[in-house]
């Protein structure tokens, strides 16, 4: 067979499963309806749930750094990639979150792995919920930690494994708000167990930061915590518009990683202009409520649709809403359908998720108007199966 002959079989697999995923090109910005190949879509399926990835106010906090520092880091943050705008942000988000100290990592996964693989060292014990994103469960592969899966949610599960566990360090880890089912995470009772079987809570908000909490703070603020045992991630290419990622714990773990997070060190920090932008847009959620607000009052008219209408999405109350209808081949044609009535709410099948469970997955933004929604809850009525 030639050298690709494994690889062309791979793919054939993927197109007989209808598990071959194919790339939309975006003609324009990031926004509630986006252009492509000709088609304007109303779209359900960005995680920019303020709306901010195309908002005028970080576009010139973009331009403006760019003016100032130039496009690129130009090292590593230990070398001398680490600007004014790097250590500002880092204090900004310290106080957005109310974590004691902050590190700004290239990305969501490159701060999970970093987190994982650093604490989760070989006399140490991974506890994972089983829907966790792909970078935690990375993570902890990376480490040289045991791991071990408990339950979604579980917390009896989880309570047990901590119990019977000899391991020096303990270490749960665990998405705030779930990416693909968008329910939270039971942080205080999870928190109450750390403190029981004396472990870390690794908490990764990307979905929480800027949508949960009564300012958007994420889900340390949705439930008034704090607490030494918290590790806590947040991503900026989310709800915050731009790109990369806090870690925000206790001033020694943020050392610790500083020091030996190999996603940290071996790698170019962010443009500058990332760090502007992330300033910006916090300076943003707290000083123009409407953000916020708009997207609560979405997801509320999302709720009450769903119900009135008898469309089966799961009872969540952040920015994601799950339809399940179990094969992927399903979830594909009602987002084909969908697509064709001008809704971009795209199909997730395994391996995102389980088997069995391919979904429509709907993600509700700031800048979508009462209208859009509407339209969106009419189009799921005609195209989801039930
Ligand atoms: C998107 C996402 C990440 C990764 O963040 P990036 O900054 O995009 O690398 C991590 N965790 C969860 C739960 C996510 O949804």
């Amino acid at each position: 067979m030639s050298i690709t002959g494994r690889l062309a079989r791979g793919l054939a697999a993927l197109d007989r499963d209808g598990l071959r995923r194919t790339r939309r090109i975006l003609d324009g910005p990031q926004g509630a309806k986006i252009s492509s190949g000709g088609a304007t879509l109303l779209n359900f399926s960005s995680n920019d749930y303020l709306g901010l990835a195309n908002d005028a106010r970080l576009r010139e906090a973009a331009h403006r750094a760019i003016d100032e520092m130039g496009v690129g880091a130009g090292a590593s943050a230990l070398v001398s990639g680490h600007s004014r705008l790097h250590e500002q942000a880092e204090q900004r988000f310290a106080r957005f979150a109310g974590v004691p100290r902050a590190l700004l990592f290239a990305s969501g996964y490159a701060a999970n792995l970093g987190i994982l693989a650093t604490l989760g060292d070989r006399d140490a014990e991974i506890f994972s919920d089983e829907l966790n994103h792909a970078c935690l469960i990375d993570g902890a592969r990376l480490s040289r930690a045991v791991v071990t899966r408990y339950p979604h949610r579980d917390l009896e599960a989880l309570d047990k494994a901590l119990e019977v566990s000899t391991a020096a360090t303990r270490i749960v880890a665990t998405d705030a708000v779930f990416s693909m089912d968008g329910d939270i995470a039971p942080v205080v009772e999870l928190l109450a167990l750390c403190e029981r079987h004396d472990a870390w809570l690794v908490l990764d908000d990307a979905h929480g930061i800027g949508v949960v909490g009564d300012g958007g703070h994420g889900t340390l603020e949705r439930f008034g915590i704090r607490s030494p045992r918290v590790v806590y991630m947040a991503t900026l290419g989310k709800a915050l518009g731009g790109y990369g990622a806090f870690v925000g714990a206790e001033p020694e773990v943020i050392e610790w990683l500083t020091q030996r997070a190999r996603t940290y060190i071996y790698t170019t920090a962010l443009p500058p202009m990332a760090a502007a932008v992330a300033m910006r847009a916090m300076d943003l959620v707290d000083s123009d409520r409407s953000l916020v607000a708009n997207l609560q009052a979405r997801i509320a008219q999302f709720r009450g649709e769903c119900e009135r209408r008898g469309i089966r999405a799961g009872a969540s109350e952040t920015a994601i809403h799950p339809i399940v209808v179990g094969a992927p081949e399903t979830a594909v044609a009602a987002s084909g359908e969908l697509a064709r009535r001008g809704l971009l709410v795209p199909a997730i099948r395994p391996p995102s998720v389980p088997a069995g469970t391919s979904r429509l997955r709907v993600s509700l933004t700031a800048s979508h108007t009462e209208d859009d929604v509407a339209q969106l809850a009419a189009g799921l009525a005609q195209c989801v199966p039930r």
